[in-house]
């Protein structure tokens, strides 16, 4: 459905990070952090560089909707509402070289508009990638969906220090530094629904992964409602990833079509 309302303004596209990994079942040796290519976020493999480091990763470089990028509050536009069909599926988590990700494999949808995702994973970024008005978050969370057809969705969480409301076992049983195997915790359940705020309110715009190999089949969500975690839980991430945030992508004016939808009522 489309529902025609306020708020803001957005642009491209931010970037599902690592591709969906099968989940395994037990502790095994999970991929390492991109073998074939060095990526990263700082030196020779740092974001500038990404296109020359394959011929796969040239949308890094060439691509028109690229992600991530700043959101600006301006206009209204007729935006997909979301609908998260979540489902509670057993902790496996996993450092991956680039991030930590949590691999879900419960039966778990999400609705954009009339078209249905299925969540594959979820992961973070430190700081955020999207900026509001160049201002950045603390933390970025990204649930990353596929379609049928391969296509993304990705909803974006922004996270920010403050009361320890969004509470989950993913900030209980983050790896330890240098540990890159697959841990699977089943006696821990967790919902992605706890991870969300209260409004779905959302900057969406059509854009890419942020990170390699970049491609440009993602439809961004960025929910406009931050929520927040302690100071404590931010910094144990940051223990691991305190730099791993894809610049700002610049944006053709012609595109500069940014959306931003609110709930009915809100
Ligand atoms: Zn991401």
């Amino acid at each position: 459905m489309r529902y025609p309302t306020i708020l803001t303004v957005l642009l491209a596209a931010c970037a599902p990070a690592s591709p969906p990994s099968t989940t395994p079942t037990t502790e095994t040796p999970a991929a390492s952090p991109d073998a074939s290519h060095e990526w990263g976020y700082m030196g020779p493999g740092a974001p500038t560089e990404w296109a020359s480091l394959s011929p796969e990763f040239a949308d890094c470089a060439q691509g028109q909707f690229q992600s991530p990028i700043d959101l600006r509050p301006i206009a209204m536009a007729d935006v997909d509402m979301l609908d998260t069909r979540y489902q509670p599926d057993v902790l496996r988590i996993v450092d991956n070289g680039h991030t930590v990700q949590v691999n879900h494999n419960a039966q778990s949808t999400l609705m954009v508009g009339d078209h249905e995702f299925r969540l594959l994973q979820y992961h973070l970024h430190s700081p955020s990638e999207h900026t509001e008005s160049g201002a950045r978050h603390q933390l970025e969370l990204h649930l990353v969906h596929q379609d049928e057809h391969g296509n993304y969705a990705v909803v974006a969480v922004f996270i920010d220090e403050g009361p320890d409301d969004h509470d989950s076992p993913l900030w209980h049983h983050l790896p330890q530094r240098g540990d890159h195997d697959a841990h699977v915790f089943e006696g821990e359940p967790v919902d992605p629904t706890t991870l969300l705020p209260s409004s779905l309110t959302h900057y969406q715009y059509h854009g890419s992964l942020t990170t390699p190999p970049c491609t440009e089949t993602v439809t961004w969500n960025v929910l406009a409602t931050p929520i927040t975690m302690s100071a404590d839980h931010i910094a144990e991430f940051r223990t691991l990833y305190a730099a791993n945030a894809r610049p700002v992508q610049p944006r053709p004016q012609w595109c500069l079509a940014p959306h931003l939808v609110g709930e009915p009522g809100a």
